[in-house]
């Protein structure tokens, strides 16, 4: 059963998981970052499969086939221009269990997280280009760090940890057992990348390399770090 993506969303509720919020989404995070099932399995949302209205998890405009709902159960009737007002603000716990949850969904699914492939609903539009009627989850920083507002900025964050949570999830089995290379290493590893990347096959992670690494990964919406990990030699062979 393929599945081509996730969105993450809040449910703009409590921090208790609703009925309306399970028929909205698969996987619900309570406040304290536990996982409920949503009343939709994965499978109702696969590709080829009938969209009557109440048969799947419906939780993103025109975008919910071959896409895993996910959400954190919270920011009750937020205003967006009055964070003050917040009254069940998005908890680290919560944020956690979002990371934890997507790196196992990517591993089942064989998802390569990239900014298409793990969104939040604020980026579908910008990234996907698929109207969502203002929606903001999330455009605010759920790990203290920026507070540009920009999705995309906050998803960067977000994708980040799940790369890093990828990384040593059992799911990463389903990847070429390749080590991370970076500048600096040297080897048959750097050779294949290099094979791969069509730069002078040395064996040895310079400049060169790197720029042609950050040059694909930028390509293939993947992390731009010039850090060959699992995500990236998955896409490189
Ligand atoms: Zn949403």
């Amino acid at each position: 059963m393929p599945m081509n993506r996730i969105v993450w969303h809040h449910s703009a509720g409590t921090y208790t998981p609703s009925d309306l919020d399970r028929q909205h989404y698969h996987r619900l995070i309570d406040g304290d970052g536990r996982l409920h099932d949503g009343l939709h399995a994965i499978a109702d949302n696969a590709p080829g499969r009938s969209m009557a209205p109440g048969s799947y998890a419906a939780h993103t405009r025109e975008l919910n086939t071959g896409s895993i709902g996910l959400a954190i159960c919270a920011m009750a009737g937020a205003d967006w221009g009055d964070p003050a007002s917040w009254t069940h603000p998005v908890r680290p716990a919560q944020v956690s269990a979002l990371i934890a949850e997507t790196a196992r969904l990517c591993g089942r699914y064989g998802i390569v997280a990239t900014r298409r492939t793990i969104l939040s609903h604020a980026e579908v539009e910008p990234t996907l280009g698929v109207w969502q009627r203002g929606k903001w989850d999330f455009d605010y920083s759920l790990t203290g760090g920026s507070t540009a507002r920009d999705p995309v900025v906050v998803g960067d964050e977000l994708r980040a940890r799940v790369i890093e949570a990828v990384d040593y999830a059992p799911a990463a089995q389903d990847y070429p057992t390749r080590e991370t290379i970076r500048q600096g290493s040297v080897g048959h590893f750097v050779r294949d990348a290099q094979a791969a990347l069509g730069v002078t096959i040395d064996g040895m992670f310079g400049p060169k390399t790197r720029r042609a690494v950050v040059e694909f990964q930028a390509r293939h919406e993947l992390l731009p770090d010039g850090v060959v990990g699992p995500m990236t030699w998955a896409a490189l062979l």
